[in-house]
């Protein structure tokens, strides 16, 4: 990849100065040696070093620290755990669903604590988040997840009818809203470059368009292998997300799924008058595929989602699928007519880690010297922040609530190979699909 490259990944990673640093040059020996530079990777380092400041920590990133669904994301910050409450709890019980919703509401608040502790740079705001009925069908299942939320005792989630949240943003499409206020807005790629500012002076060494291309093990050590040097490390944490398949520890935990996104020039006054929107909340309806919008910091339109695309072994490059990128422009001219003039500036998609079981995991690799991470179908902007502490605690061997719950070392259910992998992911996406049709020809 050539030095600028990167920033055609996204929009985001367009708008701030970015030097990568150094390649690893020579064989290097380390205490925690951790394999991507999301924000996974980032968070696990910061809480190491906060931790024990001794540690020699290293962060090896193949491409640029924020290259991969960290710099590219809608940046929401949001509670959402896997799919949604009722999916959890079929999946999991009631016990865990509760205790996935606090761990994400821990989630939340330690990053935009850490954001405002750190002063990470990143346009954080703190609007709120809807999920917006868009058909009747929807209504009711958003209506259902709000009361399965406070039949397990959860708080902080309130319904809005039509009129409320006309008050709010307004779409003829709107049928009332799921209301949470605890959740925020940020640009994803300011916040990974403003964590490499934070960690390297705290000591930690970043190595950037410095592949892993093997892990292995020798005299008590793992031994990584990089182009260009073997780096020793009493223990190593693979944050390599949606990539995790290409090391075959994990290569049956997740596939990666492309979901993608289109992006608006700067809305104007007369647009604002139109749809309101002047508290800038994060928004998502209710399709089993999402749309996601929200506003960034300088008032343009992003929206993603509405559909997914899919790869075949190891093909990493499917960012761009123009299919949905026309389909997301007509879904947002639609949803709000006033736009039907404004132009598109940017499209782009990036790879979410997708569980058979449509739920993260994260724990010891076999060995307790390698911690894996991984899962987060595309909401994991706060997980991953938790979860850098978590892995923190884990490779300290440090026994906490964080490491006490359910989906720390869980046991995950295998991707099946080959075709019978493509009959899965067919019925899966089909099925998908299927119910969102079938919910929209309800349409009123
Ligand atoms: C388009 C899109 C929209 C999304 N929107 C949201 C949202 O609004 N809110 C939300 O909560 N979540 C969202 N997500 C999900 C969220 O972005 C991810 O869950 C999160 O960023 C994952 O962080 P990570 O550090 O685990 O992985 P990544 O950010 O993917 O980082 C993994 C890194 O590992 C590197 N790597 C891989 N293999 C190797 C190797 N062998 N050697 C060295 N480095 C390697 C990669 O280059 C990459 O930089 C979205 C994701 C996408 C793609």
């Amino acid at each position: 990849m050539k030095q600028e490259d990167f920033r055609e990944k996204s929009y985001w990673l367009t708008t701030r100065d970015y030097r990568p640093g150094k390649p690893l040059e020579a064989d290097l020996d380390v205490d925690v040696a951790i394999v991507g530079g999301g924000f996974t990777g980032l968070s696990a380092a910061y809480h190491l070093k906060k931790a024990e400041p001794g540690l020699r920590v290293a962060i090896m990133e193949s491409q640029v620290v924020g290259f991969g669904a960290s710099g590219r994301n809608g940046g929401f910050n949001m509670t959402l755990f896997g799919l949604t409450l009722g999916v959890t709890a079929i999946r999991f019980g009631k016990a865990k669903t509760r205790a996935s919703h606090h761990y994400m509401e821990k989630a939340v608040d330690l990053l935009r604590d850490l954001v405002a502790e750190l002063n990470l740079d990143c346009d954080y705001e703190h609007p709120g988040f809807l999920r917006v009925a868009t058909t009747r069908t929807y209504r009711r299942r958003i209506l259902e997840e709000i009361e399965l939320a406070h039949r397990l005792g959860l708080e902080g989630i309130h319904w809005l009818e039509k009129d409320q949240l006309d008050r709010q943003v307004k779409s003829d499409m709107y049928l009332g809203a799921w209301w949470e206020p605890r959740c925020g807005i940020l640009n994803p790629a300011k916040l990974a470059w403003s964590w490499r500012d934070v960690l390297e002076p705290m000591g930690v060494q970043i190595y950037e368009n410095t592949p892993v291309t093997e892990i292995g093990q020798g005299g008590g050590k793992v031994i990584l292998h990089t182009p260009a040097g073997r780096v020793r490390a009493e223990k190593a944490v693979l944050a390599t997300n949606a990539w995790s398949h290409f090391f075959p520890r994990l290569r049956r935990k997740q596939i990666p799924v492309w979901t993608h996104i289109v992006l608006t020039e700067p809305l104007s006054e007369t647009h604002f008058k139109k749809i309101g929107w002047r508290n800038r909340q994060g928004i998502e309806d209710a399709r089993n595929l999402v749309h996601y919008y929200r506003l960034t910091a300088d008032n343009r339109l992003l929206m993603g989602g509405r559909d997914v695309s899919l790869t075949r072994g190891f093909d990493m490059d499917k960012d761009r699928n123009e299919a949905t990128f026309e389909g997301l422009r007509k879904d947002l001219r639609e949803l709000f007519p006033a736009l039907k003039d404004i132009r598109f500036t940017h499209q782009w998609g990036g790879p979410v880690s997708v569980p058979l079981d449509m739920a993260p995991a994260l724990g010891y690799a076999g060995d307790r010297n390698i911690v894996y991470s991984l899962g987060c179908v595309g909401h994991g902007v706060s997980l991953t922040h938790l979860n850098g502490k978590t892995i923190s605690h884990l490779v300290l061997e440090k026994q906490s609530d964080l490491t006490d719950v359910f989906f720390v070392n869980r046991r995950t259910i295998p991707w099946p190979q080959g075709l019978l992998q493509d009959a899965a992911i067919k019925a899966i996406l089909g099925a998908m699909h299927w119910d969102d049709r079938r919910a929209e020809g309800t349409k009123p």
